[in-house]
């Protein structure tokens, strides 16, 4: 079968005929699509540490996917032809692994499809362990490849519920009309966050410091969401009408929690997702911002299985409502490896077709 590989310590991707062997108790899934995201491309272009292969010095790419059941075991909730979405983090030894939490794995030891350790499901058909398939309904066959993306997201929302119950957080018509909530980082994950905040709510608006292509911000303008130039627009002006009260960094720099710390309002929740983890932070300064103003801080990784039938739930219910079907931007065919390599200008989320 047709598979995407990358070896390991060296820069580049290519496509390789590899056949995987049946495995006992295992269920046949047949790959229909995998989303392409910047960790693929950090993979390929060699700039993670922790990329390890399942078996020999290659890995198979590829960690949002959605599959169709070819071939089902016995006693299985499966049956063929079931669609389904694959878990991309498997649990290791610790506590919190052994009731399915990875996603707060104590010791660091799991293993995670087409990043490290196990391969992933850019290929035209795996061998899965039913415990780690998530059942999607053929209503969003178009877009389910989300599902993997979408479930951080909803970690992300637990983290914020959890947060908000210190404090009183309701508006005076018990919702949260008043409230707002500010996303740094336009790319897939930033307006993922961005929909399901809008859909909670919220007065939403999104951030970068460059201006976006059309194709974005149209997208975002017809989900109510507004859009923030942190270069050229005025802080001050903005954040009259669009409040911060939570704030959500989907992009890791310290530049922007230096601005979140100095624009949150009193009592504001800062939840942190973006990795990049570049610049320094003025110690002093900052602990007495976080301080006078009751902010809670916490970072937020994966998600559990839970967050994928979450994830999978409000797609059935939102996605036709937010029009999440031109999220994706791009479909192409394995053979189209150099979308691995280049980004498209107005990607958001590209995606590879297998059957
Ligand atoms: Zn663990």
């Amino acid at each position: 079968m047709k598979a995407i590989t990358v070896k390991l310590g060296k820069v580049g991707v290519e496509i390789k005929d590899i056949e995987l062997k049946q495995i006992k108790n295992k269920i046949k899934v047949r790959t229909i699509s995998t989303g392409i995201c910047g960790t693929d491309r950090e993979i390929v272009y060699n700039e993670l540490n922790f990329v390890k292969p399942e078996e020999g010095d290659y890995l198979i790419l590829g960690h949002e996917a959605l599959g169709i059941i070819e071939e089902s075991i016995e006693n299985s909730i499966f049956k063929e032809g079931d669609l389904v979405v694959p878990m991309v983090r498997r649990p290791g030894n610790c506590k919190l692994c052994k009731i399915g939490r990875q996603d707060y794995c104590l010791d660091g030891n799991f293993i995670e499809a087409g990043i490290r350790g196990k391969n992933g499901f850019m290929c035209e058909y795996f061998y899965e362990d039913e415990k780690y398939l998530v059942k999607i309904n053929k209503s969003i066959q178009e877009y389910a490849v989300l599902v993997e993306p979408l479930k951080n997201v909803m970690k992300i929302v637990e983290v914020f519920n959890f947060l908000k119950n210190r404090v009183s957080w309701e508006c005076d018509d018990s919702t949260y009309s008043c409230k707002g909530a500010w996303i740094f980082g336009t790319g897939p994950e930033g307006i993922l966050i961005s929909l399901v905040f809008k859909s909670l709510g919220l007065i939403t608006t999104i951030v970068n410091r460059h201006p976006l292509p059309t194709n974005i911000l149209d997208f975002l303008d017809i989900n109510g969401i507004e859009f923030f130039n942190s270069s050229s627009d005025d802080w001050s002006k903005k954040l009259k009408d669009y409040p911060m009260d939570v704030a959500i960094d989907a992009a890791g720099t310290t530049e922007i929690f230096n601005q979140i710390i100095e624009n949150i309002n009193n009592n504001g929740i800062i939840i942190l997702f973006g990795t990049k983890g570049s610049g320094s932070i003025e110690k002093g300064e900052f602990i007495t911002k976080i301080v006078d103003k009751n902010l809670s801080i916490a970072g937020s990784e994966d998600g559990s299985k839970l967050h994928y039938i979450q994830a999978s739930n409000y797609l059935e219910n939102y996605a036709p409502k937010q029009n999440i079907k031109n999220l994706i931007t791009g479909i192409y065919k394995p053979e189209d490896i150099w979308i691995l390599k280049e980004k498209p200008k107005d990607e958001i989320k590209s995606i590879i077709k297998w059957s």
